[in-house]
């Protein structure tokens, strides 16, 4: 058996920022220097940046990725009177986002292999009133564009992607954030690109989405002090964008490790699907960019989950869930009107999911670390 002495966290940032740490703290001076920090000249061009690493070309920085998708979807002309279809199994913002957008959220369950939205359910989910669908790359795998693109050309929807968990992820010849009129990102810390704080940038490539953008963050101006739409105040901040803008040709190389990390975790835990381990089924090979690492664990295993991540972390395992709760379920969202049992497969998820540790330099000793320890938890000889 492997050394209990060692342990695995569930994220590790520092490792991360150790090797570029000089040049990230050179651009923060070269900010406090020039003192343009609100939509200063880096913001500008990190934004062209990314827009065009991500395949589109207009990129708008915004505080955080939920304002990406409320304000996303009101630049791209969604608003009251509109359902927008999205999976019950997201993290929170995505249903925030649309909410706030002042268009009514209808949720759609999932696929139970891959944890994406079931479009077979968003069809079935569209009515007159359906002007939107927000399909979300989840732990780091997009939805097929093909397919996303298919179902929206047959009714007239448009697609606006949630790209919070999966930058620079591709399938099928696509970026992710480039198959839809836009698509909302998030710099959150422990995102694959991450700032330090909060942080994210709608990218589209629209002209007319990109100005009615610029103008619905910075109160809804076009022109100083003429405000010709209610607009808000959510700007990515300057020093944030000279962070993020220094990570950027890092992060492929990033989503690499975390590819590679998670090809060892499907190689070593392939003999335990028959004890009821299953990890999420990766449809897009390389082009998946691991946010996150999840398995499930089947009614087939012989614990649940709960007991499962209890005792990983005796073995100073670290792990997480995401997400314990369905949008549909959430105390806040009762007025939806959706009850347990509408979406089957989100909630068996939420009860089956967990997500092991996963981050660019996690190292293949602690990923046979992580997996001794699966073992020895499930009482499996090694
Ligand atoms: C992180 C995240 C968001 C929201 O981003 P914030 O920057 O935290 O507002 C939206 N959707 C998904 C799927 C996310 O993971």
């Amino acid at each position: 058996m492997t050394s209990t002495l060692t342990t695995v966290p569930f994220v590790d940032l520092k490792l991360q920022q150790q090797p570029i740490q000089t040049q990230i703290e050179q651009a923060i001076a070269a900010v406090i220097e020039k003192g343009d920090f609100v939509l200063g000249q880096v913001l500008g061009e990190f934004e062209t940046a990314f827009a065009q690493a991500s395949g589109v070309q207009y990129g708008i920085g915004v505080a955080c990725g939920t304002d990406a998708i409320a304000l996303g979807l009101q630049a791209c002309g969604i608003g009251e009177g509109d359902e927008v279809i999205l999976p019950a199994n997201t993290f929170i913002a995505t249903a925030i986002g649309v909410l706030h957008s002042g268009a009514t959220p209808i949720l759609v369950d999932c696929d139970p292999q891959t944890a994406l939205i079931d479009l077979e359910a968003a069809q079935k989910a569209i009515t007159p009133k359906t002007k939107a669908i927000v399909p979300v790359h989840l732990y780091g795998q997009m939805v097929s564009p093909r397919a996303l693109m298919e179902l929206a050309n047959s009714y007239n929807l448009l697609i606006f992607e949630d790209a919070a968990q999966a930058h620079l992820a591709e399938r099928e010849g696509y970026r992710a954030g480039s198959v839809g009129l836009a698509a909302a990102f998030s710099f959150y810390p422990s995102k694959n690109l991450g700032a330090f704080g909060d942080g994210g940038m709608l990218i589209t490539r629209s002209e007319s989405v990109a100005q009615k953008m610029k103008t619905l963050r910075n109160y809804g101006a076009p022109k100083k002090y003429v405000h010709m739409e209610l607009g808000t105040n959510s700007r990515l901040d300057t020093i944030q964008a000279a962070i993020l803008k220094v990570k950027l040709p890092h992060l492929e190389g990033w989503n690499r490790d975390r590819n590679l990390a998670a090809e060892q975790y499907d190689t070593l835990l392939l003999p335990l699907r028959q004890q009821g381990i299953t990890p999420i089924q990766n449809e897009c090979e390389n082009g998946h960019v691991y946010h996150l690492y999840v398995i499930r664990v089947t009614d087939e295993c012989s614990i649940d989950r709960d007991t499962l991540q209890a005792k990983l972390s005796e073995f100073g395992v670290q792990s997480g869930i995401h997400y314990p709760i369905p949008c549909h379920l959430q105390p806040a969202y009762k007025h939806l009107g959706y009850s347990e049992g509408d979406f089957p497969m989100a909630e068996m998820l939420s009860r089956q999911i967990l997500s092991l540790p996963m981050y660019p330099g996690l190292s293949s000793d602690q990923i046979h670390h992580v997996v001794a320890s699966i073992k020895s938890v499930l009482g499996i000889n090694q």
